[in-house]
């Protein structure tokens, strides 16, 4: 079925077969040797799409976001515009961080003035992971399927650990055994840091 309504959504759905369970590529990720499952795999059927999409948390605005709630004790570090959180599940990676606006702005609508700081703030949030040693890589990742308030995901591989590189490393990271939490404070501890070392406050 062709949808010819070029603003209907349903145009990049009508050709997904929901409900049918697809083949799965000779090359797609079970094949690759950094996938961490293995054994035989079966893809899910589809669902049907859902038009509308709920709400994401936060959707209607800074008055029903917890993010925007949340005490500048709950981070790492703060300063006047921009904040940086631990990621709190159990994780074993060396450092799952978020970076976000203190105002409740997505992507899209980051004023101008915050927009040119997201870079030199990923920037310096990079080097203060890199810092710690160890570190093989720090992905960047934006999804923003949960919640309104913009927040980019800072994913540390540790260094040497070579089955972990790349996308797969977010599918890693719900396995591998917890830092020790000793480690896992000193961790943020010297992350927050560093960040203050270039202003604002470390609380880690
Ligand atoms: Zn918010």
């Amino acid at each position: 079925m062709i949808i010819e309504n070029p603003d209907d959504p349903r145009r990049f759905l009508a050709h997904l077969p929901v409900g049918e369970r697809l083949p799965i590529p000779e090359d797609a990720a079970p094949s690759w040797s950094i996938f961490p499952y293995e054994g035989e795999l079966t893809v899910r059927p589809l669902d049907a799409a859902e038009l509308p999409e709920p709400d994401r948390h936060g959707e209607a605005g800074a008055a029903e976001c917890h993010e925007c709630r949340r005490p500048d004790e709950d981070f790492v570090w703060t300063d006047e515009h921009w904040r940086l959180k631990a990621f709190d599940a159990p994780h074993g990676l060396p450092a799952v961080l978020f970076l976000g606006p203190r105002d409740h702005h997505d992507l899209m609508d980051l004023p101008p003035a915050r927009a040119v700081e997201l870079g030199p703030m990923l920037q310096r949030a990079e080097r203060a992971i890199l810092a710690l040693g160890g570190i093989g890589r720090v992905h960047v990742n934006r999804w923003g399927d949960g919640a309104a308030h913009l927040h980019l995901w800072l994913i540390a591989r540790p260094e040497g650990q070579r089955q972990l590189i790349g996308s797969t490393l977010a599918l890693w990271m719900d396995l591998l055994p917890p830092l020790p939490d000793e480690l896992r404070a000193d961790t943020l501890h010297r992350i927050a840091t560093a960040m203050a070392a270039d202003g604002g406050t470390a609380h880690a």
